[in-house]
């Protein structure tokens, strides 16, 4: 439709009175970033934009782009288009936008999680007429356990392990799942190690306040036996690799919202599974559309057809924009090998 604020380019989501993209993955002039997991937030824009507590994140995948950060909830106007970043409880810094024009509002959710967590800003609803939203977690099986739960459990897990004198090796994303697990285990069980790719966002988001218990690197960790008590967090990507056959004895544990389908921890042939996602699960993505008050919902990247079909029953008007953004696994692709990610800013 010709009024639509924003429409599908090859270069990425594009809002056309305003003449700029959101995290488009070909580069362009201006970009909005909701956030900077690697598949939304790509190198080679000319301009970026988004919000104050993702700047040091960005910059530490990206390095020295040109960043305008804006603070949530502070209106932006470029060529008569009001634009404004709304937590969206994913990751730190992750922001929802905000798109105003001649008394039309869209909402671009970006990733979203409703449970809030201690590592970033919660997800806020912002009222709209049309919400474009993630599917990432778009199935009716996807029902998440609250997140103190999953804790217990790995704080169980840790604790047994170190009782019995074996290294705990829990692989998850480096930016985001490790950060908020490390939020939410039980520091007192043992030492805590990290994977080199995982220490740099661990710093961007101690910088930004949030409150991490103290990690080391393996390389930091002088005396050998405190790996038997130790917790090694990792980005999947070492599994198998030379990296991980100093953990061999290790009882090895993988976290993500993936974990809740049947098989998948044995598929990724580990001891445990625990089901953590940074996503919205289907009642939450449900929560959040019925928040928004929106008649028109476009859902991408996930379970599109699933969510159009359910929306519509549901009465409303419902699309889908094809986009090239990954679930985690891209993400866990370009955060998973051994040098920092810092270096690693151009990957896709
Ligand atoms: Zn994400
Ligand atoms: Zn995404």
């Amino acid at each position: 439709m010709s009024g639509d604020l924003v429409v599908e380019r090859p270069e990425g989501l594009y809002c056309p009175s305003g003449d700029f993209y959101i995290d488009p993955w070909r580069p362009v002039h201006r970009a909005v970033i909701t956030h900077a997991h690697a598949d939304h937030a790509r190198a080679g824009h000319e301009h970026y934009l988004a919000a104050v507590p993702s700047e040091g994140v960005l910059r530490a995948r990206l390095g020295d782009i040109a960043l305008q950060p804006v603070a949530y909830g502070e209106t932006v106007e470029h060529r008569g288009v009001r634009v404004s970043l709304h937590p969206a409880g994913h990751v730190l810094g992750s922001a929802q936008v905000r798109i105003e024009c001649g008394g039309e509002v869209w909402v671009v959710s970006g990733d979203y999680k409703i449970e809030p967590d201690a590592t970033c800003a919660p997800f806020e609803p912002v009222a709209c007429h049309c919400f474009v939203t993630e599917s990432t977690f778009g199935l009716p099986i996807y029902r998440w356990q609250q997140q103190h739960e999953v804790f217990a459990d790995i704080n169980a897990w840790w604790a047994a392990n170190a009782a019995a004198g074996r290294p705990s090796l829990l692989m998850g994303y480096s930016f985001g799942k490790a950060q908020r697990i490390l939020s939410g285990i039980d520091a007192g069980i043992g030492p805590i190690v990290v994977h080199g790719a995982v220490e740099p966002l661990n710093r961007a988001y101690r910088a930004a306040g949030v409150g991490l218990p103290p990690t080391r690197l393996v390389s930091e960790v002088t005396d050998k036996a405190d790996f038997k008590r130790a917790l090694v967090l990792a980005p999947p990507s070492v599994q198998g690799s030379p990296w991980q056959r100093r953990f061999t004895d290790a009882s090895d544990a993988f976290a993500s919202g993936w974990m809740r389908l049947r098989g998948a921890r044995r598929r990724r042939g580990v001891d445990r599974g625990f089901v953590l996602s940074d996503h919205a699960d289907w009642p939450g993505l449900m929560q959040a559309i019925g928040a928004t008050g929106a008649q028109r919902v476009i859902v991408t990247h996930g379970y599109e057809a699933v969510m159009v079909r359910w929306l519509q029953q549901q009465g409303l008007e419902a699309g889908a924009f094809r986009t090239e953004y990954g679930d985690e696994a891209i993400e866990e692709a370009a955060a998973g090998a051994e040098t920092p990610a810092a270096s690693q800013g151009s990957t896709p």
